[in-house]
This record gives C-alpha cells, sequence and structure tokens, in this order.
C-alpha cells in the first residue's frame, strides 16, 4: 500500500506510527527541514475536554502503544475575569510542551515513528494525487477541506504567543476572559518551568493589525511585569469538515477541523485521528464513522462557544463567580463523570441562577 502523510505534526506523525506497526512505510512529506515548530508553545489536555479519565499518558500507552510524557500535571487553574476570579483545583489535566525539543509532543512521536521524513517538501495535493492509493493531509491548515467544500468556519481569531520569563507554579494556569482586550476569545498562560512559560491572547474577528492594541491593552489592564523573550502572531481558523474522507485523501487533525472552539484544544484528536486513519486503511474501516465521535463532541462544545460569545464582561463574572460556587465546582471539577459536552444542563442552571440573581 502506497500512503502519503502530508505534514509531520501530531496527526501525521500518529498515522504513520500506527501504519509502521501493520508493515506499512508511509512516505511523509514535512515543509519545514525538521520535526517540531519553531514557535515554543505548551498545550494542556484538560480531564474536561478529554473523553478518559486520568492521563493521557496512560491512556494513549494502553490504547495505542504510544509513549507520551506531559511535561506537568495542572492541578490548579485560576480563571480571572473584569472583576471576579475563580479558583479551580483538582486533577485538572496535563501541560505538554510543542515545538523542537525531543521532549515536545511532536518530536516524542517522530521518535516512536523512527522512519525517514521528506523535510523541505511543501507539498499541493494535485502534485501527488495520482502517485499514492491513499494520502492523509495533516497539514494542520483548513485550506484544502475549504477548496474541495467541506469546510465549515465557526470561530476566526488572531492569536498572539509569547514566551515569557518570571515565577511561575509549574502545575498551575491563568486564564482571562474581559472583553476589552479579547473581545469572545481569552488571554492564558501555562509555564513550561518555573522561571519561563508561554503567555498567549486570542481575539477574535480582527484584523491582524489590531492584535498590537489588544496585547497592549492586556498588558496594561492586568499589570503584568514579565519579560518578553518572543512573541509570534498567528491566524486561527475554527470550524469542521464534512465528510473528513473524500475519494483517496483522508484528512486529520486540523484540517478535519477537529480542535474544539471553547478554548482550542485539539492535541489529542490530532493524535486519535491520525491513528484512526491508519486504521481504516489497514483495516479497511469507514474513517468518518471512527471519528464520529470525536467530531460530533467539537460540534457540541461549539454550543458552549457560543453561549460564551453571548456574554459581556459583566456576563464574565457572572460566570466566573458561578463556577466558584463549592457546588459547581464539585459537578464539573471534582466530578469524573463531566464532561464539557455535558454542559447544556450547567448553561441552564447558569441562566436559572443569574435570573435569579
Ligand atoms: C498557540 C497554540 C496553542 C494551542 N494550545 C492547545 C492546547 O492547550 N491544547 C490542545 O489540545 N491543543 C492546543 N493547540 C492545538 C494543537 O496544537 C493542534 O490541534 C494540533 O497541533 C493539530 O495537529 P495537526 O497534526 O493537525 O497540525 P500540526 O501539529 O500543526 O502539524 C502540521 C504540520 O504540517 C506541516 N505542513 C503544513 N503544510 C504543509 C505542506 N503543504 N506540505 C508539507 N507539510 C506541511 C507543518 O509544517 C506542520 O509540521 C494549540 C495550538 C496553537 C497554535
Amino acid at each position: 500500500m502506497k500512503v502519503a502523510i502530508v505534514g509531520a505534526g501530531l496527526s501525521g506523525l500518529s498515522c504513520a506510527f500506527e501504519l509502521k506497526k501493520y508493515g506499512i512505510k508511509p512516505t511523509i512529506f514535512e515543509k519545514r527541514s525538521e520535526v517540531g515548530d519553531t514557535l515554543d508553545y505548551a498545550v494542556s489536555t484538560l480531564r474536561i475536554f478529554m473523553k478518559f479519565n486520568g492521563s493521557p499518558r496512560k491512556y494513549l500507552k494502553k490504547n495505542y502503544g504510544l509513549n507520551m510524557v506531559p511535561l506537568n500535571p495542572l492541578k490548579k487553574i485560576v480563571m480571572i475575569g473584569p472583576s471576579n476570579r475563580a479558583i479551580l483545583k483538582g486533577n485538572l489535566g496535563y501541560i505538554f510542551k510543542k515545538g523542537l525539543e525531543p521532549y515536545s509532543m511532536e518530536n516524542q512521536i517522530a521518535k516512536q515513528v523512527n522512519l525517514p521524513i521528506d523535510f523541505d517538501s511543501s507539498i499541493s495535493v494535485d502534485n501527488i494525487k495520482n502517485d499514492f492509493d491513499y494520502i492523509v493531509w495533516a497539514t494542520g491548515i483548513h485550506t484544502l477541506s475549504k477548496k474541495l467544500n467541506l469546510w465549515t468556519t465557526t470561530f476566526s481569531t488572531y492569536a498572539r504567543v509569547a514566551t515569557i520569563l518570571g515565577n511561575f507554579k509549574t502545575d498551575s494556569t491563568n486564564m482571562w476572559l474581559n472583553r476589552e482586550y479579547a473581545r469572545n476569545g481569552y488571554g492564558y498562560l501555562l509555564p513550561y518551568g518555573e522561571k519561563k512559560a508561554c503567555l498567549s491572547l486570542i481575539v477574535n474577528n480582527i484584523p491582524a493589525s489590531e492584535l498590537n492594541y489588544y496585547w497592549k491593552k492586556f498588558w496594561e489592564r492586568e499589570k503584568f511585569k514579565w519579560t518578553v523573550l518572543e512573541t509570534r502572531d498567528m491566524e486561527y481558523v475554527a470550524g469542521f469538515a464534512k465528510p473528513i474522507k473524500v475519494d483517496n485523501i483522508y484528512f486529520v487533525g486540523n484540517t478535519a477541523g477537529l480542535t474544539e472552539n471553547i478554548v482550542g484544544s485539539g492535541a489529542m484528536n490530532a493524535i486519535e485521528s491520525g491513528i484512526m486513519a491508519a486504521r481504516s486503511m489497514v483495516k479497511n474501516l469507514d474513517y468518518n464513522d471512527l471519528m464520529a465521535d470525536a467530531s460530533e463532541k467539537v460540534k457540541k462544545n461549539h454550543d458552549v462557544r457560543k453561549f460564551l460569545n453571548t456574554l459581556d464582561n459583566k456576563g464574565f463574572d457572572r460566570l466566573i463567580a458561578f463556577l466558584d460556587l463549592p457546588v459547581i465546582k464539585q459537578i464539573i471539577y471534582n466530578n469524573p463523570l463531566y464532561k464539557t459536552t455535558h454542559s447544556s444542563p450547567i448553561i441552564k442552571l447558569y441562566n436559572k441562577f443569574i435570573n435569579n440573581y
């Protein structure tokens, strides 16, 4: 079987990892000259977004034989609104590194794949579509899905991601909600270590030229004193593709729209979609069916995003006060059964609480 994988990120490499188990050695194309983004950033896998409880390390090892070591467990989230804050504690998730280091997520998978990668190859589907039995489109962007009319955009954003120096707790993250500087988006901080962290601001529906204005407001309003080592701006378009396999092309990870819209978690779905694409090829299974549950969950989470988009700053403060209520913390954060896809009763409860506020 001749398989081309376009993109050596999380989804493409996971697909190669699974194919190799069945003795198939795909041709892997990567436009960069090495595995991993030159931009430093961290990703969190929050339990309430995951289909499993416990550690992703155990889940990936048990289900797929993939070793993936996180940087740190996440035990505390501080949610900061315009006037209120909530402190959430518990086994909330894990922090992973993305980037060039050997311990970054993509390099951990690349090591286990241990196959040659055709670097510095920016591939267009027309160049290769007749040369392979299957093409796995793992480029991390929705351009081809859109061109083939498979794509629906739900949320367009610009993000600034900064590496900052300061003093940080390695198991703690901050999230800021404030329309003044993030509109319907948010700011968040994820530490890499005690002295270094990643600070991001995601602002929706603005031109790139306005991002600097919102970034300045973010720093002024929150009175940050950290030192910025570097920043990178990027556009991120959230949405979903349907179907996610057309002819001999499999769409995986972001190209399939498998990143949820609440806080942009897509790493675990990227890995699983790559693995499922491989299984679909090898075992002749329907890939759309294999990923139906994950696609459905992205859509359900989009309903939570739509609800968040209705809130003004007073609404953010009320939401944060609501999330700080012991009973709500018990239902959401200390209850292993609660997932964001179960949010509609919580949103109803919130609306009831607010109406009686
Ligand atoms: C700043 C930031 C913060 C994030 N935070 C989180 C988080 O906290 N939690 C979470 O779960 N997810 C998070 N994500 C999302 C997560 O990183 C993505 O969902 C995941 O990386 C998607 O994997 P992918 O394989 O689809 O794409 P990628 O990992 O982006 O890989 C795509 C690869 O394809 C290559 N490529 C692109 N075009 C071509 C081409 N034409 N030819 C050859 N190669 C090509 C690229 O160079 C890249 O290596 C974050 C993303 C960003 C950018």
